[in-house]
């Protein structure tokens, strides 16, 4: 069991802020089924965009933890053997990057889409193509929290983490698959992980 600092979305008229609350965390799967359930008075697509944002936080932070150990030995982006990632951008043609630089090239990606303001508008609604685009970006930050599980569990292992490894995946693979925001081939790589009870 951990604790977690975490936030919440207030809604005010006519825009969002956000608040800091302290929430209890325990690895329960009946408390994650509570927690990725939508408050009544939020909106689901405010919801959504604040989860991505714990996602991109939580998952950045066990990046950069992993960070020395991956630019010395992953030279490629993947999650256990044969889940290979490529990067692409747009139409071009799909990359192959060693996993440091392929998550940097995410993270700036991600900053420069969550400062967009026509896809995460402060007070217009969202574009109607608004599940799409998060969809992608909640598929390629959960590859960095699989990446970090199957190539530098040791690491987090030693250092007493994994637990709240394990936590994290379950929870947004759960909230993902709530909320149709991947593919179920994309959980693939850590199955017996979310199989297990
Ligand atoms: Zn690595």
């Amino acid at each position: 069991m951990f604790n977690k600092t975490t936030s919440t979305i207030v809604r005010e008229p006519g825009h969002e802020t956000v608040k800091n609350i302290e929430i209890d965390y325990t690895f329960s799967e009946s408390q994650i089924d509570q927690q990725i359930q939508c408050p009544k008075d939020t909106d689901i697509n405010d919801f959504i965009s604040f989860n991505l944002c714990e996602l991109v936080e939580d998952s950045q932070s066990f990046f950069l933890f992993v960070k020395g150990q991956c630019k010395m030995e992953c030279d490629t982006m993947c999650a256990g053997q044969g889940n290979k990632y490529l990067w692409q951008v747009g139409q071009d043609k799909p990359q192959e990057l060693k996993a440091v630089d392929y998550c940097n090239c995410l993270y700036d990606q991600i900053t420069e889409n969550l400062q967009n303001p026509k896809l995460f508008p402060i007070t217009e609604p969202y574009p109607k193509d608004f599940l799409k685009y998060v969809k992608q970006m909640f598929r390629r930050l959960f590859r960095v929290f699989m990446h970090c599980y199957c190539s530098h569990f040791d690491l987090i292992y030693k250092s007493g983490m994994e637990q709240k490894l394990q936590y994290q995946i379950k929870y947004f693979a759960e909230f993902m698959k709530k909320y149709q925001l991947c593919e179920i081939e994309d959980l693939e790589p850590i199955k017996h992980l979310l199989d297990q009870k």
